[in-house]
């Protein structure tokens, strides 16, 4: 018959995880009572340890959800907090350190708190039992415990002595019953004293006799009656038995014993009266079957009514659509490995090779402008091969050493850039970004562990292709330090490329032009300050002061644009003239390279592009492409721990919940066909019974 505490208390635990609603509630045994009762004795008699907190000023500011589970086949004695994940406490003074401290974490202000502390103690000497330790009553509030202490104590007591638990009431000997503070309380919601135990303590305090009338007592008649103990732990004799470690439940039942058998007149089997830890114990345990065994069916109906409200919720809500937390993490990560080889196709040398360029095409404008546009460049044209529209340009000497070096400087400034760096940098900046992309466009978006997770795998493998990758394309365009052999054929392209990246360009300049004229305000507005600082530059006027006043009628800013303005139009006609130029017969052919530097520099940046995208693909691109869908797999798949793909699940509060709805809907399965199985049990009990 005992089975039935055991599968039921398996059950409640299994509800705790669901998060048990108030229809779940099943039966347990509250213990009441006044501070010094006894409370606590009667208690850690029953478990066989010392593990509740003590001290004067000490009084339990939480309810205590003991659970007690009898393990036969164990030899160790463990207590767990299930709700705290501290794992199994073999040390019972450090369980009673955690229970002091928990207690000691409600405010003072608060007094006292109705959340409830979840202990379960695992052992072979204890019976399968759920009891609830509540602060004891206040008799008198003093200095340091104020009234209001004392009523919130009883209102929290009352909660929990509600019908179907069953009230251990403690009252001590040497106190009049009448007195009794636990003893009113039950009698207020149980009036006839049904479901009440009446616990009697201290009773070596009185003399036999009078203990004896007590356990008689008919003024507070109990159906469940009175047991008698003496709970509290003999003093330490000859150093056999020490406080605070080892089971004392063999020191209390030989003190016990001692003091019940020497009184076998009051005491004894003759007497009919319950007297004895052990005794309470084997009441407890029946008691407790007996209640829980008359809450089945009602429990069961709770059950039956709370499973179909999950699966309700599951169907409207969820479409009936199954998840896990690995499955999620699984199916996650598929997509997004998948959205990865889809860019992977479509990211390879020859987009490489585009975004280096254009990296490079801007290296080589910056040049120019430096070197070449800064300064009035009408000469830098060759004299003219034949009769041209263009004739009226002013003509270079065909050998002037000034543009010769001029050339070679800016090609060495090209080539000696740092290119392996740069390439590098570029490729791994774009495969990065990438990554972030894809991580915004998935499931993984709402994730900040998987989130990092990615983040640390590809840059975990861009750091560490970084320097190999960079030097070795550091060397392969060494050759071009030195010279750079350009080929009739390169040299056409490149007069071709150039042109449209100068057009591109003045395009953006024109651009540009366009948003100060209307951040100035009009056409006309630019014409005239345009026309003031074009007069400021000639020395046609003079600045007065610094100008940070403004000049000319116009403020500062207006100038600060103004001068922007001026800097693109030049640039701009900078750009028409070269790009007329570079169009010319007299850029048609290599031989004049020094006059058309633009192409010269074009072509060299289109070889130093070439080589290295070669490396770059092999050392850079094929590696992160092979490694990092394994690197995912590692820090994402099979690498995650079962806690961590839980908690890596629940990030997403969507996904946490639809996880918690097929949870709760399982659980509530289990433990439906867990009552079942208990209720046929039960059945087949009665028949056995009703056969004898
Ligand atoms: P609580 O405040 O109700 O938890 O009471 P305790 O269990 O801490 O007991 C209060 C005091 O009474 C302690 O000093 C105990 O040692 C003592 N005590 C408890 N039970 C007995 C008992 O059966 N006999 C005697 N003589 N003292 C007891």
């Amino acid at each position: 018959m005992m089975v039935l505490t055991k599968k039921m208390i398996e059950i409640r635990s299994i509800l705790q995880v669901v998060g048990q609603s108030n229809a779940l509630v099943l039966p347990s045994i509250v213990v009441i009572g006044s501070q010094s009762s006894g409370k606590s004795s009667v208690l850690e008699a029953i478990v066989g340890h010392e593990f509740l907190p003590k001290g004067s000023n000490m009084i339990t500011r939480r309810p205590i959800e003991l659970t007690l589970v009898n393990t036969p086949e164990a030899q160790a004695e463990y207590g767990e907090f299930p709700a705290l994940g501290l794992g199994k406490i073999t040390d019972f003074a450090s369980i009673q350190k955690t229970l002091t401290d928990l207690n000691l974490a409600v405010p003072a202000e608060d007094c006292v708190s109705d959340d409830p502390i979840q202990l379960s103690i695992y052992s072979p000497n204890v019976p399968d039992l759920s009891l609830i330790d509540l602060p004891g009553y206040i008799q008198v509030s003093g200095m340091d415990q104020p009234l209001e202490l004392k009523q919130k104590i009883a209102d929290l007591c009352d909660k929990y002595i509600q019908p179907p638990n069953v009230i251990l009431a403690i009252s001590a000997a040497d106190v009049d019953l009448a007195n009794s503070t636990a003893l009113r309380a039950s009698r207020r919601v149980d009036p006839r004293g049904e479901r009440t135990i009446g616990v009697v303590t201290k009773m070596d305090l009185v003399d036999p006799e009078r203990g004896a009338s007590i356990l008689n007592d008919r003024k507070y008649p109990l159906r469940l009656g009175y047991v008698g103990v003496v709970s509290r732990v003999p003093p330490a004799t000859g150093g056999l038995f020490s406080r605070g470690s080892g089971n004392i439940t063999n020191a209390i039942t030989k003190n016990e014993n001692a003091f019940f058998s020497s009184h076998p007149l009051e005491f004894g089997s003759d007497s009919g009266l319950a007297v004895g830890t052990n005794t309470l114990r084997k009441k407890l345990m029946h008691v407790l079957e007996q209640t829980m065994a008359a809450s089945l069916q009602g429990t069961s109906d709770a059950i039956h009514q709370e499973l179909e409200e999950a699966t309700y919720e599951f169907k409207v809500q969820y479409n009936d659509r199954p998840l896990s937390a690995e499955s999620y993490l699984a199916e996650s990560l598929d997509a997004f490995k998948h959205s990865f080889k889809e860019f992977a196709e479509s990211f390879g040398r020859a987009q490489v090779r585009e975004l280096l360029k254009e990296e490079l095409d801007q290296r080589v404008l910056d040049l120019l402008a430096q070197r070449y546009w800064n300064k009035p460049i009408t000469d830098l044209s060759p004299p003219p091969i034949e009769p041209d529209p263009l004739s009226d340009l002013p003509k270079a000497d065909a050998d002037s050493l000034y543009w010769h070096r001029k050339l070679d400087a800016s090609t060495s400034s090209l080539t000696k850039l740092g290119i392996g760096r740069l390439a590098t940098t570029v490729v791994a900046n774009a495969l990065q970004s990438e990554v972030d992309r894809l991580i915004n466009s998935s499931s993984f978006a709402n994730h900040p562990f998987a989130r990092q997770a990615i983040i640390d795998a590809s840059s975990g493998i861009l750091n560490e292709r970084f320097y190999s990758t960079s030097d070795q394309v550091e060397n392969c365009v060494k050759p071009y330090k030195y010279e750079i052999e350009v080929e009739d054929n390169e040299w056409a392209k490149g007069r071709q490329s150039i042109v449209t990246v100068l057009n591109k360009e003045l395009k953006a300049c024109e651009a540009a032009e366009k948003q100060v004229e209307s951040a100035i305000g009009g056409k006309r507005k630019l014409k005239d300050v345009i026309g003031f600082i074009d007069r400021l530059r000639k020395g046609d006027v003079v600045l007065e002061g610094d100008g940070s006043g403004g000049a000319g009628g116009f403020s500062a800013a207006l100038l600060a644009k103004g001068r922007e303005a001026v800097f693109l139009r030049d640039r701009a006609s900078t750009l028409q003239m070269r790009l007329l130029a570079l169009k010319s017969r007299q850029c048609a052919t290599r031989t004049n390279k020094y006059y058309c530097p633009e192409i010269f520099l074009d072509v060299v940046a289109d070889k130093l592009t070439s080589t290295a995208v070669l490396f770059l693909n092999v050392e850079l691109l094929s590696e992160f492409y092979y490694n990092f869908p394994r690197e995912l797999d590692a820090k994402l798949g099979r690498g995650l721990r079962p806690e961590e793909v839980e908690r890596f699940a629940r990030e997403d509060k969507r996904i946490a919940r639809h996880l918690d709805v097929v949870r709760r809907k399982e659980m509530l399965e289990l433990v439906l066909a867990k009552m079942e199985s208990l209720r046929d049990l039960e059945g087949r009990e009665k028949r056995r019974e009703a056969d004898r």
